[in-house]
């Protein structure tokens, strides 16, 4: 049996694969990378070709500009390319639209890159789907016990409940860009929430795009007109985490201020963000969801990526899985 190393190896670029002569998500330039998913970490601009799935070759067009990379090649999910021997394809990886695995197959080895995935359902983007593997490389963002995502479905039922109660306050969410703004409004519109939704202008790009594959987001309308003087009484904005404290948030009717991240698990970040109202709502997989990934695939080994490295490592050699940290740097899920 070839050494997966032989396959794909970590190299300072990031992840590369020596004998189809390509990178996986480089956090600096490279003749040919392929991309698991649009957030800033993974996708960067000034590769010389990009294979990703539409979605994501979108989504850094809309980031960056047309001109991000010198060629592209759409990969749509389930479609295989080969080069030199090599065949790679790409699979839902449930984290945000478009996002994918990186299946890496040559002379009978099967190498699973997942970029960052989750296991919960999504109402914005399709599955991840468990693919048999030699190697599965996971991340670890939330790589310890502690980290056990509620359902979010209830979360959000916390935001029309503090409505209830507070119907002259108005509902102002934090969520980064893309995929959690857009998550939240889907799981608000599952849960009955039929009126406008407000959104700050930084999310509006992404918004068309997510409605331009399909999904629905319902009616929004921009929080940032300043022509409007309403002073959004009982209505939800939803706005970048990094607005939440400006000078812009002075026109909301007494806001409640909530905010949508895995990391509200931890009480002191939202104390500090002074956080009234925090939705532990992740695109990341928990400790629940990491562990029973790597028990289902149960790959001959398990390279960690990035994050809470050194349990999830330990949590797989008490589960006889071998596995290595990888420690690779440039991959920040501080924004999820
Ligand atoms: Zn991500
Ligand atoms: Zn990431």
């Amino acid at each position: 049996m070839i050494r997966p190393e032989t396959l794909i190896c970590p190299k300072p670029a990031g992840l590369y694969c020596p004998p189809g002569d390509f990178y996986i998500d480089p956090v600096r330039p490279v003749a040919r990378a392929v991309i698991t998913h649009g957030h800033a970490d993974h996708a960067r601009a000034g590769h010389e070709t990009v294979a990703a799935t539409p979605q994501t070759l979108a989504i850094m067009a809309a980031r960056y500009g047309e001109g991000f990379a010198g060629t592209v090649r759409t990969l749509a999910y389930g479609e295989t390319i080969a080069r030199d021997g090599v065949e790679v394809t790409l699979v839902p990886a449930g984290h945000v639209l478009g996002s994918a695995q990186v299946v890496v197959r040559w002379q009978g080895l099967t190498v699973v890159v997942s970029g960052d995935y989750k296991r919960r359902r999504d109402p914005t983007c399709p599955p991840f789907e468990p693919v048999p593997c030699d190697v599965f490389v996971t991340e670890a963002t939330f790589g310890l016990p502690v980290f056990r995502h509620p359902d979010d479905a209830e979360e959000i039922r916390k935001v029309l409940r503090s409505l209830e109660q507070f119907p002259e306050r108005t509902h102002l969410i934090g969520a980064y860009a893309l995929g959690k703004a857009q998550r939240i409004i889907c799981l608000l519109r599952e849960a009955g929430w039929e009126r406008t939704i407000y959104v700050h202008g930084a999310f509006e790009r992404l918004n068309a795009l997510y409605e331009d594959f399909g999904v629905k987001l319902g009616p929004l309308a921009p929080a940032t007109d300043e022509a409007r003087k309403s002073d959004f009484a009982g209505e939800i904005v939803i706005a970048p985490p990094g607005s939440l404290a400006d000078r812009w948030t002075r026109r909301f009717a007494d806001p409640v201020s909530a905010f949508a991240s895995g990391w509200m698990r931890v009480r002191a970040r939202a104390r500090q963000r002074a956080v009234e109202l925090p939705l532990v709502i992740s695109d990341h997989a928990d400790w629940d969801e990491l562990t029973g990934t790597l028990a289902e695939l149960a790959p001959g080994e398990v390279w960690i990526t990035h994050g809470r490295e050194e349990a999830l490592a330990r949590w797989c050699e008490l589960n006889g899985l071998s596995a290595k940290a990888l420690a690779i740097v440039g991959y920040e899920d501080e924004e999820d």
